[in-house]
């Protein structure tokens, strides 16, 4: 076996117990005599598995009881529709931040069901850097404001929760979930792609506070309302039933290494060791200038040379240091280094763009 180190963005790297066990369970699960993919979603061995899933997020995630979550489908791109189809009830009002290409995709969705007014963006410098916010920017009478928490493509990152008052906040958390500790509570709704952090494609989850559910648009459809999801436990109709059993071993794999506190205590070193290389390095340096804007999952970084750029991605590939090649919207490269990613996988990166740097002077 001869395993890379995976830098891509999503689907990404998943740690390899969580594999392993996968794949000694994969024929024959427990005492069932099948597969998970070949369960009923409504067998008690497979209803442990979601229930199981479900209690280790809320234990791992500290999420309080008045809060439901939802194993759902369609990717983190429909919810862009989910959200002002269920959470437009009352005004039809809502305010979104445009940190990037996804934030961007949210607002133009929601415009299509009610206002979505852009209260500020970083969009002139290429989502270089997260917008200074105020409390008087928020609109008083909105259903809901949106940000993007994790900018994926870009490398920026909200530092906290923002105080939005009583109008909930509602965060994209699809490549920053499971990174580090988050006050659930300081947010209406937070929802995630399970194939950057937490699992497979295929998953959605929606971690929602209970007041928000039952006020959908009269237009939205059964299978967009979270009502429907909610009271049926997310079986009203088949869930991706082996991306939440994945899901549930990747939980288990975090808890046994330590929780999330462990977890983001990684993350930060990791960050650490690729973010000061950066900034020292002569050749190589971080497109997102402001530390306190830096993403912990995704760092992009260029040369400033685009000849320069193929031959790091091509030299990196060979040296089994895969999928660096940054998006198109930024140019030049991208490390990301979600859970997964152990510190030496970091470390071993830095030291081949040491190495890199001094033969190409
Ligand atoms: C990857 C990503 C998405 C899109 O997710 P899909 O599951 O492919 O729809 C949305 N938002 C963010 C922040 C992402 O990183």
């Amino acid at each position: 076996m001869n395993r890379v180190f995976n830098f891509s963005a999503g689907p990404s790297a998943l740690p390899l117990p969580v594999l392993e066990k996968a794949q000694a369970e994969l024929v024959c699960y427990g005492s069932s005599g099948m597969s998970v993919m070949e369960m009923s979603h409504r067998s008690s061995d497979y209803q442990k598995i979601i229930d199981d899933c479900e209690a280790l997020l809320r234990e791992i995630l500290s999420i309080p009881d008045n809060y439901k979550v939802l194993f759902l489908q369609g990717g983190a791109s429909s919810q862009f529709a989910m959200i002002p189809l269920n959470l437009y009830g009352k005004n039809k009002k809502a305010d979104f931040i445009l940190t990037g290409m996804w934030a961007k995709k949210a607002q133009k969705e929601a415009a299509r069901y009610g206002e979505a007014k852009i209260i500020a963006s970083s969009d002139d410098k290429t989502f270089n850097y997260i917008p200074q916010i105020d409390k008087s920017m928020f609109s008083p009478d909105a259903d809901f404001v949106h940000i993007t928490h994790n900018n994926t493509i870009y490398g920026t990152k909200f530092e906290g929760p923002l105080d939005t008052g009583d109008v909930p906040l509602i965060a994209d958390m699809s490549s920053s979930i499971l990174s580090e500790p988050v006050d659930v509570s300081k947010y209406g709704m937070i929802y995630a792609g399970a194939q950057k952090n937490m699992g497979p494609a295929g998953l959605t989850v929606v971690i929602i506070r209970e007041d928000l559910i039952g006020n959908a648009m009269d237009i939205c459809p059964t299978m967009f309302n979270y009502e429907t999801h909610s009271e049926n436990g997310s079986m009203f109709n088949t869930p991706p039933t082996y991306a939440i059993y994945i899901c549930k071993l990747v939980c288990e794999w975090l808890k046994e290494n330590g929780g999330i506190e462990a977890m983001h205590k990684t993350n930060l070193k990791k960050a650490e060791i690729l973010y000061s290389y950066l900034d020292e390095s002569e050749m190589f340096s971080a497109t997102v200038a402001n530390p306190k804007h830096r993403s912990l999952m995704n760092v992009p970084f260029v040369t400033g040379n685009d000849e320069l750029n193929a031959k790091f991605i091509k030299e990196a590939t060979a040296a089994g240091f895969v999928n660096l090649k940054g998006h198109r919207s930024v140019g030049g490269m991208r490390a990301s280094i979600y859970n997964a990613m152990p510190i030496e996988g970091v470390q071993a990166l830095v030291d081949f763009m040491k190495k890199f740097e001094a033969e190409n002077k």
